[in-house]
């Protein structure tokens, strides 16, 4: 007898059939003598439905509110989910994220898990219920409704999976695992039967929506078993995330690539180039609970510099007017702008590692395309570019071309 969580994402709650398929294959799990917590999306379309309609009323929401309200979607598909069971024979039982009770920081939709209270849950499984969580949402300490960022629900699903110690974490969705890249964009993506856990970290950080990327840091810090299946197919083992290293000759130097077209770019140009500026600028961006991900700083030869970082769309309102009117006048900055048409694309793999020639490769390819690399960042198994989004499809297909990633 095992342990396992199974998250179904959007599509696989899509429509009551969908709902009764994913019943159908918990009931054949729990025929084998298992013990299954299903955590299900809100069905696909929902949360944008939910979003669009906040922002007909307040065109940047309140976000105490609008996880009040997006928190909705998930509380619908648990009834449902516990209903399709039940018509099965199965003990069903559904739990909101509150009620579980997945507490929360306040930050609220982009909430972080502090813990999981697994008592209930603990309690149903001996008794012999199939207990269904509501992914994507949880409770802060004043009780408040929060929700954990978009594809939060994959969060939920580990980290419960963690918290129960589960054997395995099963995330199914649209596709039957994961890819070199979205197949949706480049139909000659191949599916990875495994990938290692750093680079399904590298991958989902950036960009790849498969798995967001705190249900990796979950699956990573706690050692859980993940694996991507396809809600839609009874047979395949999908793709298993790996913990060990391989030392295999034969690696590709490439797994994956990944794009993002959610980041906007911020250039603070002709400040002062003498220090604490780095400190000045982002300092009041981090008070605003605003990540950022790349950063550039070039030093000019006439002592001052511009200063480039990117940050979420949906945050560089806020980070310019954080920026206009508490740093320029302070630093002394020339001027502030954004731009949100670019999109990075990122190659992915270890064998970066004992390989050469990656990154240069990479530019060349693009540079053929007559692709302009706006920004560059790097890890030990990653090289990241942004560049102008409208040339997103044509980088990562002849990226995924030139580091021979199709199917064979
Ligand atoms: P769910 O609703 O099940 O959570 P998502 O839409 O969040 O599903 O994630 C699945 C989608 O992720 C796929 O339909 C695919 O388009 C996209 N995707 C992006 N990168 C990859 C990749 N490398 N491999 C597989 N799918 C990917
Ligand atoms: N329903 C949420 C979203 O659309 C969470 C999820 O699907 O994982 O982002
Ligand atoms: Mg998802």
């Amino acid at each position: 007898m095992a342990l396992i969580v199974q998250k179904y994402g959007g599509t696989s709650v899509a429509n009551p059939e969908r709902i009764r398929n994913l019943a159908r294959r918990v009931a054949r799990y729990k025929a084998m003598g298992h013990q299954i917590v299903v955590v299900v999306s809100a069905m696909s379309g929902e949360t944008n439905r939910l979003l669009n309609l906040a922002k007909e009323i307040m065109p940047e929401p309140d976000p105490r509110e609008l996880d009040m309200m997006l928190s909705t979607g998930e509380q619908v598909t648990i009834g449902l989910t516990a209903l399709a069971l039940m018509e099965l024979g199965l003990k069903a039982k559904s739990y909101t994220g509150s009620q579980v009770k997945i507490l929360t920081d306040d930050a609220f939709t982009k909430a972080r898990i502090l813990s999981i209270d697994d008592h209930n849950i603990k309690q149903d499984l001996d008794d012999g219920y199939v207990v269904v969580v509501a992914g994507f949402q949880g409770v802060d300490a004043n009780g408040n409704i929060t929700t954990l960022g978009r594809g939060g629900s994959d969060t939920t699903g580990v980290a419960l999976a963690a918290a129960l110690k589960a054997d395995e974490c099963q995330i199914y969705t649209d596709v039957d695992g994961v890819y070199t890249t979205d197949p949706r964009l480049v139909p000659e993506a191949r599916r990875l039967s495994k990938i290692t856990f750093e680079e399904m970290l590298e991958l989902a950080s950036q960009g790849s929506k498969v798995l967001q990327i705190r249900s990796v840091e979950f699956a990573g810090k706690y050692k859980v078993k993940l694996r991507v299946l396809s809600s839609f197919e009874d047979e395949g083992d999908g793709t298993l995330i790996t913990f060990e290293e391989e030392n295999n000759m034969e690696q590709p130097v490439i797994s994956g690539i990944a794009f993002n077209r959610d980041e906007a770019k911020i250039t603070v140009l002709g400040v002062p180039d003498k220090p604490g500026i780095a400190y000045q600028i982002l300092g009041p961006i981090a008070e605003a609970n605003i990540d950022v991900d790349m950063i550039i700083q070039n030093t000019g030869a006439d002592g001052t510099t511009d200063f480039t970082f990117t940050v979420h769309k949906n945050e560089m309102n806020k980070a310019l007017s954080i920026l206009r009117d508490k740093v320029q006048g302070h630093i002394g900055a020339r001027e502030i702008s954004g731009d949100d048409k670019i999109a990075k694309v990122s190659i992915v793999g270890v064998g970066m590692r004992s390989h050469v020639g990656i990154a240069s490769k990479m530019f060349r390819i693009l540079a053929e395309e007559g692709i302009n690399i706006q920004m560059i960042s790097t890890s030990e198994i990653k090289i990241a570019v942004v560049i102008d989004e409208k040339y997103l499809e044509l980088a990562v297909r002849v990226l995924h071309k030139a580091f021979e990633l199709e199917e064979a």
